[in-house]
């Protein structure tokens, strides 16, 4: 299936098309196959289905189409070097969404065909029991990937913890030096972490053009908010970061071409934040009590979804957008440091 969906933004018109392009040598992207391909991963309207201004991003159609991709290569790796690449998590506690993203990592990992291994530790653990283990899959050859899930138990120090890391591993790309390289200009890191890389990648593969854009990043954390700054200067966007301290935030943010909000408060962005057309990526993800989602709760974003998708041309809805990224660039990484470990391209 050479099938590429891509998102045609036409602006001025302040209205989005979705462009099928065809790229499996049958010439029209007409084909039966095609059709059905389309039809099951065609954009859904909005997240409750009420009719939308905005384009809606479909970032679990996207991160499906890249892991298809990636479990595609990863074949062709066992195949041609006998090898599949290899993920460890390490997981402290308990913490019921902690142990949510872990399954699902470990999923994405299995349906991909990359080898996982958890080491889980209780709450109350020594800190040198799992610098040990980050030891053990630092030196293990099999392991391409390690991944130590955030936020850790208070009484250990997380810093002392994620310098142990093997650079060469650090498929999170929290490493200093993979963010250090990452802000200078003509420096290639070696990894980029997930969340942000899968932001740029919604926008690149939606057809969003970032190259001389205003872009307004809101938060600024060491994992979301300033690497997705730093990546949309690469890109050559113009970046402002609004952050919990900033002034007028509303004001500074309406500048913007391209909004991507990660700051953890439930609709902070409201409609009248937004320059007619911006387009808006919504990292948030909060949980909400509702007894009518079979958990118990849904999440919600920091965007106010209904607001926004009349003023923006293309929004990601929560959840649904960003989250299947945050996987599907995790599993990018570590066939990234496979492929270089085994020199396979
Ligand atoms: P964080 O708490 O570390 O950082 C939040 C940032 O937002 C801070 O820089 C803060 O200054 C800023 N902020 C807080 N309140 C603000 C306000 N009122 N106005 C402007 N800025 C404000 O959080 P984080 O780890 O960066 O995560 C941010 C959000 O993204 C959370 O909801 C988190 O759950 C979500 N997240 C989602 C994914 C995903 O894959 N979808 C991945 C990581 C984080």
């Amino acid at each position: 299936m050479g099938l590429q969906l891509a998102v045609v933004l036409e602006r001025g018109i302040g209205s989005a098309q979705l462009r099928v392009e065809d790229d499996d040598d049958d010439g029209d992207g007409d084909s039966e196959e095609d059709k059905s391909y389309y039809e099951h991963y065609k954009p859904k309207s909005t997240a409750n289905d009420q009719p939308s201004a905005a384009l809606v991003i479909d970032g679990k159609l996207i991160a499906d189409e890249i892991r298809f991709r990636i479990a595609e290569q990863v074949r062709r790796m066992k195949g041609s070097v006998g090898k599949v690449p290899g993920l460890a998590v390490i997981l402290v506690g308990d913490r019921r969404d902690s142990l949510t993203y872990v399954r699902n990592k470990v999923k994405a990992c299995e349906d991909a065909g990359i080898k996982s291994l958890v080491t889980q530790f209780p709450q109350n653990c020594k800190q040198d029991d799992v610098i040990h283990a980050l030891s053990t899959f630092n030196e293990d050859p099999s392991i391409h990937g390690i991944l130590v899930q955030l936020p850790l138990p208070q009484h250990l120090n997380e810093e002392k913890i994620l310098n142990e890391l093997k650079l060469e591993k650090d498929v999170d790309g929290f490493h200093p030096l993979n963010m250090g390289n990452l802000a200078m200009r003509g420096r290639e890191p070696l990894f980029i972490p997930c969340t942000p890389k899968g932001c740029i990648e919604l926008l690149i593969r939606s057809g969003v053009e970032i190259m001389g854009k205003n872009a307004v990043v809101i938060g600024r954390s060491n994992i979301v908010g300033l690497p997705t700054s730093l990546l949309l200067q690469r890109h050559h966007a113009t970046v402002t970061i609004v952050h919990a301290l900033t002034k007028n935030p509303e004001q500074i943010t309406r500048e913007a071409d391209i909004v991507v909000t990660a700051a953890g408060v439930p609709n902070l962005v409201r409609g009248n934040w937004l320059k007619p057309g911006a387009v808006v990526i919504d990292v948030g993800t909060f949980p909400v009590e509702d007894p009518s989602c079979e958990n118990g709760y849904r999440l919600i974003g920091d965007v106010c979804y209904e607001e926004a998708s009349k003023v923006a041309s293309a929004i990601t809805p929560v959840p649904g957008g960003v989250g299947p990224m945050t996987i599907a660039m995790l599993l990018s990484n570590t066939l990234d440091s496979a492929k270089r470990a085994y020199d396979f391209t």
